[in-house]
């Protein structure tokens, strides 16, 4: 038999208490980071503002969330066990080492999660927030024009951009009173603010390697972009730290003619690389799925 140190006990007591309140902090403040963004969120007044928002913060928030939540596992996985704690301080450390293995898994799987799977979903409210109908001043039901329809509503500048895919201009029009409301989303390619002309239409031409990369020294290259609307250009130096080529290559099936069918809603591309990485896009008809494919790149964009 051994006897239990009384000033142990007391330490222990202390100890269980500082962690019960660590621990219910922690929770209170994961709870208090997912009740202010959902909060946040509901009281942006339009659909459009609602999108941007999610789509800046909420996984961030997320991750807020989760770690949160794991340091209040860690704290809570510090006060249980009390058998094998009074036996010896070396029960502590472990117990201490335990919770912290358990909390780490936690925030690490919950992190992959909200990395890889948690988008798509997201995806999916977000898509339903952008395509709401949209309600015009006079209060009626506006219409999501399509792309064919919608060039007349934007600028040569703005039609250049969704050329590129940079960026996507939804049009709504209130059919009775003729209110047009244009949406700015952004587009599934990167393409870089033209310093001329101010649109996102500075597209990539071509590359010239300068100075090839070997095992050791750094290469350089110089990227040749253009301005798709007001025609600028750009040359700027990048160093390359090892020149990866891309192989593969997309192509449409060319006797594909869905074009100007009415009952065809979209065509989705689903694009996956070799390590595993899924991407979705959608398109309106096969002229622009077939444009997009040739402009696509998918070290840069995917
Ligand atoms: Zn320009």
């Amino acid at each position: 038999m051994y006897k239990i140190d009384p000033e142990y006990i007391a330490f222990l007591e202390s100890w269980h208490q500082i962690m019960y309140i660590l621990a219910g902090l922690s929770l209170a403040m994961s709870l208090g980071i997912f009740f202010y963004h959902k909060i946040k969120v509901a009281a942006i007044k339009t659909y459009k503002g609602k999108y941007d928002y999610i789509l800046m913060h909420q996984v961030r928030a997320y991750q807020y969330v989760v770690y949160a939540f794991a340091a209040a596992l860690f704290f809570y996985g510090n006060t249980i066990g009390d058998a094998f704690i009074v036996k010896s301080i070396v029960y502590v450390f472990v117990r201490a080492f335990i919770s912290l293995c358990v909390a780490t898994l936690v925030a690490y799987v919950s992190y992959l999660i909200l990395k890889f799977y948690y988008p798509g979903v997201m995806d999916k409210q977000l898509r339903k927030l952008r395509y709401a109908p949209r309600i015009s001043s006079a209060g009626n039901e506006m219409r999501l024009l399509s792309e064919e329809e919608e060039d007349v509503h934007l600028d040569a500048g703005m039609q250049a951009e969704e050329n590129v895919f940079s960026v996507d201009y939804d049009v709504w029009v209130d059919e009775k009173t003729g209110e047009v409301k244009i949406e700015k989303y952004a587009g599934y390619l990167e393409a870089l603010e033209c310093g001329s002309c101010g649109f996102k239409t500075l597209t990539l031409q071509s590359e010239e390697i300068v100075k090839p990369a070997t095992e050791k020294e750094e290469g350089e290259l110089i990227r040749h972009y253009k301005c798709k609307y007001c025609g600028a250009e750009r040359h700027t130096k990048y160093p390359i730290a090892r020149i990866i080529k891309s192989e593969s290559e997309y192509k449409l099936p060319d006797d594909y003619v869905l074009k100007g069918q009415r009952k065809v809603k979209s065509i989705m591309i689903e694009i996956i690389s070799t390590k595993g990485d899924k991407k979705e896009y959608f398109f309106q008809n096969t002229k622009q799925a077939s444009e997009f494919l040739a402009q696509f790149d998918f070290d840069k964009d995917a």
